[in-house]
C-alpha cells in the first residue's frame, strides 16, 4: 500500500492510498475532489472507497464528486456520523475492521474534537514494517483538536488510545499545523530538550515549505503536551494534579494562543 498525502485547501491534506497490484484506491477525508481526481489520473487507478473521520466540510466536501465520478465506491464513516456524511454507506464503531489492499483497518472511536469523529489504524502486516494511523482531527503533530462537540475527559480517553499505540506507528493528519502547535508548546514546556530540538526542526522545515506530516507517535509521547496531561512538570505548570484538569486548562490556552 503506497500512500500520497494531497495538499488541499489552504492548510489541509487528503491521503490516497494506493494498491499498484490492483491500480485501486482509497482516499482518507477528501476535503475537496480535484486533487484526488488529478492523482488517480497520473496513477491510471479506481477510488474504490472513501474513509472518513468525521463530518466537518473540511473533510467530506469532496464526497459528492468523487461518488458522481465513481459511483461503486463505498464511503465509511462513524456510525455516530449518521446523516452528517454525504453518501455513507457504512457506519462503524470501535473494534469494527475495514480492509484495504492487503492491510486490515481497526477502527477506533475517539470522540472529542467531533461526537461521531473515528481514527483508523493499519497495524503493521511484517517484522520493520510500521503501522498507519489515520486520525482526521484529534491528534495533531505538536497538538489537538479543539473541543467543538466533546469534553476534556472524552478527548483524553480519546488521545490514551492513540498514545497506546507502538512508538514507531506513523501518523497522518489532516492539518499542517505543527509550527504553530510548537510554539505553543514551547509557551508550557521550554525546558524539554526533545521539544526545542523539534521545533528548531519544524522550524527549519516549514521555512523550505516542506510537509511536517506524517508524525510518529513516539515523536508526540516526548513533545506533543496534549500527550502529556500525566506528566509531573506540565502538572506542575498548569497547577494541577488531575489529568484531565491538565489537559482541559492546556486546552483552554490554546485556544487562546
Ligand atoms: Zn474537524
Ligand atoms: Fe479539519
Amino acid at each position: 500500500m503506497d500512500i500520497y498525502r494531497l495538499p488541499a485547501l489552504s492548510d489541509n491534506y487528503i491521503f490516497l492510498l494506493h494498491d499498484p497490484g490492483h491500480n485501486i484506491a482509497a482516499v482518507v477525508d477528501p476535503a475537496e475532489p480535484y486533487p484526488v481526481l488529478e492523482k488517480l489520473e497520473s496513477l491510471k487507478a479506481k477510488l474504490v472507497t472513501i474513509f472518513n473521520t468525521h463530518h466537518h466540510s473540511d473533510h467530506v466536501g469532496g464526497n459528492q464528486r468523487l461518488i458522481q465520478k465513481f459511483p461503486q465506491l463505498t464511503v465509511y464513516g462513524g456510525v455516530e456520523d449518521r446523516g452528517r456524511i454525504p453518501g455513507q454507506k457504512v457506519f462503524l464503531q470501535e473494534g469494527d475492521r475495514v480492509q484495504f489492499a492487503d492491510r486490515v483497518g481497526q477502527v477506533f472511536f475517539v470522540p472529542g474534537h467531533t461526537s461521531g469523529h473515528i481514527a483508523y489504524y493499519f497495524p503493521p502486516v511484517s517484522s520493520g514494517d510500521t503501522g498507519e494511523l489515520f486520525c482526521g482531527d484529534t491528534l495533531f503533530a505538536g497538538g489537538c483538536g479543539r473541543l467543538f462537540e466533546g469534553t476534556p475527559a472524552q478527548m483524553v480517553d480519546s488521545l490514551s488510545k492513540l498514545r497506546n499505540l507502538p512508538d514507531n506507528t506513523r501518523f497522518w493528519c489532516a492539518h499542517e499545523y505543527t509550527l504553530k502547535n510548537l510554539q505553543f508548546a514551547m509557551t508550557v514546556d521550554e525546558q524539554n530538550p526533545e521539544l526545542q530540538k523539534r521545533f528548531a526542526e519544524v522550524k527549519a522545515a516549514r521555512s523550505r515549505n516542506e510537509a511536517t506530516v506524517p508524525s510518529t507517535i513516539g515523536v508526540e509521547k516526548l513533545t506533543n503536551p496534549f500527550m502529556g496531561w500525566d506528566r509531573k512538570s506540565l502538572q506542575l505548570v498548569m497547577k494541577s494534579q488531575d489529568p484531565v484538569q491538565t489537559f482541559a486548562r492546556l486546552r483552554g490556552m490554546k485556544d487562546r494562543f
